[in-house]
């Protein structure tokens, strides 16, 4: 072949199931360095890649068939080696193709740009004015807390990853701004990163970050954005004139050249996990390329993930202190009388009339708020747990007899399954421990609790007489674009006086005039097939309660109400002592005696096809042949004997459009054995896919570390 030709490995988004996990050989008549943005020819379309690397000259037969890259990008900087590293580590460690990953990492319309189109964009990134400006008028910054001040100059001093646990309103958003500047001082090119759970819910994050360090200065990147707008918020962070980069789980995979500190806001939020495709965690990469790059990493939360709880326990404690814990109990404002924090009651409800969903304390303490012009919180858990059974007379629950998790009532064929060790049995007819024949699920009836409160609380009047306004904000109120800032905008203005929702109203809003705060139904989260749920609950309930009371006029009044049937719950309990530290420890105890995460890593294999014993067929068999085949492999034998396999069961939400859906449990205490053993497993799923006994098979797919199992 022709010397002036040169070989290139370049990253496509190949179709999820082709099984080309690499990239793929082109030839080009220039030297293109890797990271370079190329078009080139995929079957019979072009499609957008990413140059990874040059190659030798191939072997005969693949000269000839490589195709020939048809043109880059125009004068757009090559993506440098730390974003391809981070990408590479993506794509193994979620076990997904290199291409799928590096491509989804881009905005979207990179892919329909031509050379003209490119700079034409890129012209209008460098054109607007200078992001190393300072804001003209900066407000006088407030003098620090002295927790704030500890915890910065730590931040200053030691290297991290750090977990800054820190309360409600305890001022941790000041903290990342402090660091943030000081990062920007101290090097004129220097980027930052700050991540958020939801941005569409945290506006007054934005404002704040360009309060300070002007609108020049700071770019967002969320799903939210028009793709024109995505484009040139991905361009200003990719050539370093966005010095500031607010995003969602999303941002942790932008092109920054110059990243030098990222921060992971409420860092405990499951939003951070990707839910389909490659199922990143955001926080978890954050971490990473914090490493990679070595860029400092905050992780900031009231109430931590047990896994960065874990991480963060000092050697002292007997822990590895692998994250630096930097404490801030203390609510900004809070003086000296405690932590500033609502008073906690519980309402027992197994001593209210059955069928009760507002108890008439609750309802009493409502309308003394609403009389007061003061406003009431009430928190409905989201629906879509996995149903457990329960009997309301002697409190069973359908336990696993061999595993602390609780089986999952399938509706379709009436049985109880462990989502762990698969163990299943048909749905009693009567509670097997008292005879009543009236079992059901956990929190049945919540969905008529709406209609139900709006009677309820239609007597009570406000201060002038008239009646109460009550507004509702979940996922269906709030699908029209700009519908939640609306809503919430009501809510601040005192135009409602009770506000009912789901999880969404309990995030980051500073709503001054709330003074109670009620959990309706919080049981549920309690009981649950998912040993993530308590964990969640209680941040949702302390993170609820932060809400109140942010007035300290009247904070002194503030309430959080729970609804329960279990009052001394260790959970409650410690949530009336407002005492993360203890329900943590509490429950990183039960997670070690039950063999969970953070103690074990898990990995769900997923199959869906036209049948159920189809689908769990196809991962049975994936997994006897994993077993065979790697068995036979010295080198594996460590890892897979230090794996379990778990038989598949049907998932929570077993059948959606006519597909049904299997998962399998694969379990290790060792991280390495398991990412080995899985990524040994890919071609093993693949040809196994395109066998004749799995015609049935739509699709399957890993998830690592996934959320719930
Ligand atoms: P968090 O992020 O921990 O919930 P914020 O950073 O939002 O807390 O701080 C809570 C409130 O306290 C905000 O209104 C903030 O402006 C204010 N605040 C933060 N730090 C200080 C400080 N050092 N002095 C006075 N007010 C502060
Ligand atoms: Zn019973
Ligand atoms: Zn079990």
């Amino acid at each position: 072949m022709t010397s002036d030709a040169h070989w290139l490995a370049v990253a496509v988004a190949t179709p999820a199931h082709s099984g080309i996990g690499t990239p793929l050989t082109y030839r080009s008549a220039q030297p293109l360095p890797p990271g370079t943005l190329v078009r080139v020819p995929l079957g019979s379309r072009e499609v957008l890649g990413v140059v990874w690397s040059a190659l030798p000259e191939p072997e005969p037969g693949l000269v000839k068939s490589a195709r020939e890259v048809a043109g880059t990008l125009g004068d757009l900087a090559p993506l440098d080696d730390h974003w391809r590293a981070l990408m590479a580590f993506a794509a193994r460690y979620y076990q997904r193709a290199l291409g799928e990953v590096a491509l989804a990492a881009l905005p979207p319309q990179l892919r329909t740009l031509n050379p003209t189109q490119m700079a034409r964009r890129l012209k209008r990134t460098h054109g607007s004015k200078n992001s190393t400006d300072a804001p003209d008028e900066l407000a006088p910054l407030k003098e620090l807390s002295q927790e704030q001040a500890d915890a910065l100059l730590r931040i200053e001093q030691e290297s991290g990853p750090f977990l800054l646990f820190g309360t409600t309103g305890s001022g941790k958003t000041e903290v990342y701004m402090r660091a943030a500047a000081r990062t920007l001082a101290q090097d004129a090119q220097a980027q930052i990163l700050v991540l958020v759970p939801e941005i569409n819910l945290t506006p007054q994050l934005e404002a704040r970050f360009t309060e300070r360090f002007g609108a020049e200065s700071v770019v967002s990147m969320h799903s939210g954005l028009t793709p024109a707008q995505r484009l040139a918020g991905w361009l200003a962070a990719h050539t370093g004139q966005a010095r500031i980069v607010l995003g969602t789980r999303m941002g942790v995979l932008a092109s920054m050249p110059h990243l030098a500190l990222i921060v992971v806001d409420e860092e405990h939020d499951p939003s951070y996990k990707q839910q389909e495709g490659a199922r990143y965690s955001a926080r978890d990469l954050a971490v990473y390329r914090g490493r990679l790059v070595g860029a400092k990493v905050i992780l900031g939360s009231a109430t931590p993930s047990l896994e960065s709880w874990e991480r963060s326990r000092s050697t002292e404690e007997g822990g590895l202190g692998r994250y630096v814990r930097l404490a801030m109990p203390q609510r900004i404002g809070a003086g000296e009388s405690g932590s500033g924090m609502p008073r906690v009651r519980r309402v027992d409800m197994s001593r209210q009339p059955r069928g009760t969903s507002i108890s008439p304390p609750l309802l009493q303490a409502i309308g003394e708020r609403v009389e007061r012009g003061e406003q009431a919180l009430l928190l409905l858990n989201r629906r879509g747990y996995a149903p457990v059974l329960h009997c309301g007379d002697c409190d069973w629950k359908s336990e696993c007899p061999y595993c602390s998790a609780y089986r999952v009532f399938h509706k379709i064929d009436r049985t109880l399954r462990c989502h762990h060790c698969g163990f299943t049995e048909r749905v009693p007819r009567a509670c097997p421990s008292c005879g009543n024949v009236d079992i059901g699920t956990i929190g049945r009836g919540t969905e008529q609790l709406e209609e139900h409160l709006a009677e309820l609380l239609a007597p009570l009047t406000r201060p002038d007489g008239t009646p109460v306004r009550v507004a509702r904000i979940d996922a269906d109120s709030t699908r029209g674009k700009g519908s939640l800032e609306t809503q919430l905008a009501q809510v601040h203005a005192g135009e409602v006086d009770v506000l009912v929702g789901t999880q969404m109203i309990a995030k980051g809003h500073d709503f001054r005039r709330v003074t109670l705060v009620a959990a309706i139904n919080p049981d549920t989260a309690l009981f649950s097939s998912d040993f993530r749920a308590p964990e969640r609950l209680f941040s949702l309930l302390l993170q609820a309660a932060g809400r109140a009371g942010r007035d300290a006029a009247i904070s002194a009044s503030s309430e959080m109400w729970l609804q329960t049937h279990h009052p001394f719950h260790p959970l409650y309990e410690a949530l009336k002592a407002h005492d993360y530290p203890s329900f943590a420890d509490s429950q990183l105890i039960e997670r070690a005696q039950a063999g969970l995460p953070p103690f074990t890593h898990l990995a769900l294999l997923r199959a869906e096809a036209r049948s159920q014993e189809a689908a769990q067929a196809f991962l049975k068999e994936a997994a006897q042949t994993a077993k065979n085949v790697l068995g036979e492999d010295s080198e594996m034998l460590p890892a897979l004997e230090a794996i379990t396999w778990y038989p598949p069961v049907p998932m929570a939400v077993q059948r959606v459009a006519n597909i049904e859906r299997a998962q399998m449990l694969i379990e290790s205490p060792s991280r390495a054995a398991l990412q080995r053993v899985l990524t040994s497993c890919q071609p093993i799923l693949h040809q196994l896919r395109t066998a004749a006994d799995h015609r049935g098979i739509v699709r399957w797919a890993m998830d690592v570390d996934p959320l719930a199992v």
